[in-house]
């Protein structure tokens, strides 16, 4: 096989110290390919086609049979013709020259040109990618299938050349856990050391999980697959690309990249409506920063406020709130000089939690959770929402921990702020609960275990979590 060597690459040799990192050697076995395969030829039809449609050129021959079609081709690689298909008139075939053989495609448009996936803008533009597919996956089939074998994504945050998003992968890869574990031990226990916790918010690094978020991506120039080093070939839509971290690779690579996206700031524009977890791996927190925030602020001057999270602050403030959360970060100013109404943190608290594109329960657990309120017996009903949480997402878990130690602790000041659990859960059961599929009856009918699910949690937080 034609592969380039890249021995410096393999297995023990490769040093974690960032020092002595050297660049990988991407593979120029598929790119050579890609120059080598044969350019379209288009085949011209000397008379004026007067059924010619408007959006095909002079390669149009109109209803010519398959048999003279191949005559015009033969002899010439990429060589192409489109003409009238004579057993279904009013649709058109693509004949194209390729591998000393004429290959027929029915053509299709609709404003773009296509024979499968992928739509161009010229047919000339479509030929090109059909012929450098064409010749690459007959010429490197084998190669194709084993480029996945021995990638080199592991072992280098390389490609990006961002450096500290490589030391990341590279430390994180040799010693840290992937997940958040919930040991028993590690229960902060004591309502003091809690409020110590929530002032400094001492864990600045996290180490969820985080799957990337691919979408097909048609790259300008050539470019080279982060997952095997391999060249991704084709005219448009050669790959995809990591909307959040900008991760590029091979289709078929992407299904053995590893959870461990890292986005990139620049990328999300939002605090809120953005994706939990997107959000809080994006800022390297434990939690969303709004959820930390305005926890913090409630709890410095607003526990005692009758009918906290039930009274509504004012809309407009609420916004704005938010807005400076989208813009500034966890430098938004929600302090008492900015907005004195603690109702107005509360809401905007609410507002960042119903807004997430997946609720904090999500979507997944969301019956799961609505089951386990239905069970008759107090214990196995503690037990099934037990279970229920510890499949959530680590980040969702931890920002619903940290909420509930929240709540359990405005209870416990009920005789001012009058929020009972019941309260509370009737508050938050249809913030942090929504059904999978938006309809008015399940909602309805679900209210009542969606109340009890959050009022057992605030009541048994230290059990549950
Ligand atoms: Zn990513
Ligand atoms: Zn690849």
């Amino acid at each position: 096989m034609a592969a380039s060597s890249n021995s410096s690459l393999s297995g023990s040799s490769v040093s974690s110290d960032p020092e002595d990192y050297q660049p990988p050697i991407w593979k120029s076995y598929l790119y050579q390919l890609q120059q080598e395969a044969p350019r379209p030829k288009r085949i011209t039809c000397p008379q004026a086609m007067e059924s010619r449609p408007k959006y095909y050129g002079r390669e149009f021959h109109g209803m010519i049979s398959r048999e003279y079609a191949d005559e015009l081709l033969v002899g010439a690689e990429g060589a192409y013709l489109i003409r009238e298909s004579q057993r279904q008139p009013g649709t058109h075939t693509l004949a194209l020259r390729f591998g000393h053989q004429t290959l027929n495609y029915r053509l299709f448009y609709d404003g773009k040109h296509f024979v499968g996936e992928k739509r161009f803008e010229s047919v000339h533009d479509l030929v090109t990618d059909a012929l450098i597919t064409l010749y690459i996956e007959t010429k490197a089939a084998e190669y194709i299938a084993k480029m996945t074998t021995n990638p080199i994504y592991e072992h280098l945050g390389y490609t990006s050349l961002l450096k500290d998003k490589m030391v990341h992968r590279l430390s994180r890869g040799r010693t840290e856990p992937r997940r958040v574990t919930f040991q028993r031990d590690e229960r902060i226990s004591s309502p003091l050391v809690q409020r110590t916790a929530l002032k400094d918010t001492p864990e600045k690094q996290c180490f969820y999980e985080k799957i990337h978020n691919f979408k097909v991506h048609t790259f300008r120039g050539p470019h080279w697959c982060e997952y095997c080093a391999n060249f991704m070939w084709g005219l448009i839509a050669q790959g995809v690309r990591c909307s959040d971290c900008g991760l590029n690779v091979h289709k078929q690579c992407s299904k053995l990249v590893p959870s461990d996206c890292q986005p990139d700031l620049r990328r999300i524009k939002k605090v809120y409506s953005c994706d939990l977890t997107t959000l809080v791996k994006a800022h390297n927190t434990t939690r969303p920063m709004v959820v930390d925030m305005c926890i913090r602020e409630i709890e410095l001057r607003g526990m005692n406020s009758e009918g906290l999270y039930r009274v509504s602050g004012f809309s407009e403030h609420v916004e704005e709130v938010r807005l400076a959360f989208d813009r500034d970060g966890d430098k938004a100013d929600i302090s008492a000089s900015a907005y004195a109404d603690i109702n107005i943190i509360a809401g905007a608290l609410k507002l960042y939690l119903r807004d997430l594109p997946i609720p904090v329960i999500t979507f997944d657990l969301y019956s799961k959770f609505i089951q386990s309120a239905k069970l008759p017996n107090a214990e196995s009903r503690l037990e099934a929402i037990h279970e229920s949480l510890l499949q959530l997402p680590p980040a969702h878990y931890e920002t619903l921990r940290y909420l509930m130690a929240h709540l359990k602790r405005v209870t416990q000041l009920a005789k001012d702020n009058l929020m009972s659990s019941e309260n509370l859960g009737i508050v938050y059961g249809p913030t942090l609960m929504q059904p999978p599929e938006q309809n008015a009856l399940i909602t309805l009918n679900d209210m009542r275990q969606q109340k009890l699910v959050v009022q057992l949690m605030i009541e048994h937080e230290d059990v549950l979590f």
